[in-house]
């Protein structure tokens, strides 16, 4: 049965009541029922008093002595419990204060210490309030009050800047946890510090932001894909050089890859580690083929598990584009140089030849054989012309470069080609600029260019067309355009163009684009094709123009 404190004196006092009546009732009637000697009943009584003096001494000593014995224990486990609070509120990395009527009444060691104060007397020293600015202080107010509301009493916490005693501003956060205390509306203020925490995640935003910079403003196409291979990443460049914005492929698979094209996939690279600079077929959104060299390297989530990929792609379009005309170039100059040594090895013994035939067909005695002279010379000629062509490519004739009209010399060479054109029921259409601007350069090699190049043009259509001549001034050049309704070149064959012995013709030599092409190159000229089969092709030359000083 548990008794109430405040009950225990009323039980005591009750049973010394109780128990005194029933002593003097009860004793005083023994005593008078055995005896009716007044005298000594009166001793009696005495003593009776005495006795009854001396046992509630006994019991009152007794029951003191127990009442103290337990306030002391109580006394001791009230002692004991508040060490406990007070060590966990000292020791606890928190700051704790307790705050009564806008005054800190309390304040642990790890409170002083944030402030930078010895004790809570000094809190307020030099300064107004512990909170540095003024929103801040208002904030705080607000949640006070909002707290110690009667509609919502719970705790709340409010991130905020509190000034130390050595003027420094420090970022905090506080839980305020409303309490009654000796009646009275507390709230106990649990703080720390949290500058560091603020500090990494400031240094974590800036770092993001500067690697996003650094993969937005970088030249190489570089996406990021996750383990099912959908695109989480696509860089500014990757748009530039695949085609497809970065909105029509994240969260899909990657577009880039050409059909024909085995892809690396996600495992693969994990086995292989890291890929560096490999080369690699890539394709764009119009279709086209590009070269790239690709690099990539896994992302780790954090646990150390590999979580996707990071390729990097770099156009190479450019490059393999120098390593194929290098690669020309060298055939070319290993075909001058074979050349050289047979065109000037050839061409004295045809001279003589030639002067002999000729001899031999002014003689009369050999006029039934004229025709078969006649045909020598012709394959001669033809001979000779080749040498030509070769000698071109042999290394420096003399050169002698001059200002010349590109339109007289366009329509000199259209003179020299009229009576083949009619033969094949070619007909040509000219659209020649009104500038006067002047090539320079040497004219009986230019003229071989587009002798080469309308020739080719009128050969590509054996069942007759129209053929186009266009002279155009522009950007400092002049670009001379031919344009045929001939058969046509198909792409792949574009490349192999200008290569020594490429022909398609049964009588062909394969060494007039060469020629032209190292004819051109010598005049700081470009020459480009574009053609459709079954349709015709254009060629255009283009020559800066050198102006008179
Ligand atoms: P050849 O005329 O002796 O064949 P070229 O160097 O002049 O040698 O030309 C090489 C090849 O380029 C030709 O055989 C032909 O297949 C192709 N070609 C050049 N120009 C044209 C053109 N205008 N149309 C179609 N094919 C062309
Ligand atoms: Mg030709």
């Amino acid at each position: 049965m548990h008794i109430k404190t405040e009950s225990i004196p009323w039980i005591i006092i009750g049973s010394y009541f109780l128990f005194g009546s029933v002593w003097i009732l009860l004793s005083d009637t023994i005593l008078y029922h055995f005896s009716s000697d007044f005298l000594a009943n009166k001793q009696i009584g005495l003593y009776k008093g005495w006795f009854f003096i001396l046992l509630t001494c006994l019991f009152l000593y007794f029951l003191l002595k127990h009442l103290l014995y337990k306030n002391e224990v109580m006394e001791n486990q009230l002692l004991e419990s508040e060490e406990r609070y007070r060590r966990l509120v000292e020791s606890s990395p928190y700051a704790i204060c307790l705050l009564e009527n806008d005054e800190i009444t309390y304040t642990n060691r790890t409170g002083l210490q944030m402030v930078g104060v010895d004790s809570i007397q000094d809190l307020y020293v030099n300064r107004q309030s512990l909170i540095a600015n003024s929103e801040d202080t208002e904030r705080f107010k607000g949640l006070l009050s909002k707290i110690h509301a009667q509609e919502d009493p719970s705790s709340k916490t409010i991130e905020y800047q509190l000034l130390r005693s050595n003027n420094e501003i420090i970022d905090v956060e506080s839980t305020l946890i409303p309490i009654m205390f000796n009646h009275k509306a507390t709230t106990i203020i649990q703080t720390r510090d949290i500058t560091e925490r603020k500090k990494a995640v400031k240094e974590l935003w800036e770092a993001k932001q500067l690697i996003q910079a650094i993969i937005s403003a970088s030249p190489i196409a570089t996406l990021a894909l996750d383990m099912e291979s959908n695109i989480r990443l696509w860089n500014p460049a990757a748009e530039k050089i695949f085609g497809w914005k970065s909105e029509e492929v994240i969260g899909k698979k990657s577009p880039i890859v050409p059909v024909e094209e085995k892809d690396i996939t996600i495992p693969e690279i994990i086995e292989y580690g890291h890929i560096v600079n490999k080369e690699v077929k890539r394709m764009r959104k119009d279709g086209t083929i590009v070269y790239t060299a690709l690099f990539t390297a896994p992302i780790q989530d954090e646990n150390g598990q590999i979580n996707g990929i990071m390729a990097a792609f770099m156009d190479i379009t450019d490059k393999k584009k120098t390593e194929d005309a290098l690669l020309k170039t060298e055939k070319l100059s290993a075909v001058g140089q074979l050349a050289a040594s047979v065109a000037h090895e050839i061409r004295n013994p045809l001279t003589s030849v030639k002067g002999f035939i000729q001899l031999l067909s002014s003689d009369n005695d050999f006029a039934d054989k004229t025709p078969f002279l006649s045909i020598m010379l012709s394959e001669i000629d033809r001979m000779d012309s080749i040498i030509k062509d070769l000698l071109v490519l042999a290394k420096p004739q003399a050169e002698h470069f001059t200002f010349f009209n590109v339109n007289t010399l366009l329509s000199y060479v259209m003179q020299l080609l009229s009576t083949q054109a009619s033969l094949y029921n070619i007909s040509f259409i000219t659209d020649f600029t009104e500038h006067h601007e002047s090539l320079y350069g040497e004219e009986n090699q230019l003229k071989q260019v587009f002798i080469n190049l309308i020739k080719n043009a009128m050969e590509a259509m054996p069942d007759g067309g129209v053929l186009r001549l266009k002279t155009i001034v522009k950007d400092n050049s002049i670009n001379v355009i031919i344009i045929d309704e001939g058969v046509g070149i198909p792409e792949h064959k574009l490349k192999t163009l200008g290569e020594p012995f490429y022909t398609t013709k049964e009588e062909g030599t394969g060494l007039g684009l060469l020629s032209s092409f190292k004819i051109i190159e010598n005049h700081q000229g470009k020459i480009d094709f574009t053609s459709t089969v079954g349709i015709g092709t254009t060629v255009t030359v283009c020559f800066p123009i050198e102006r008179k000083t």
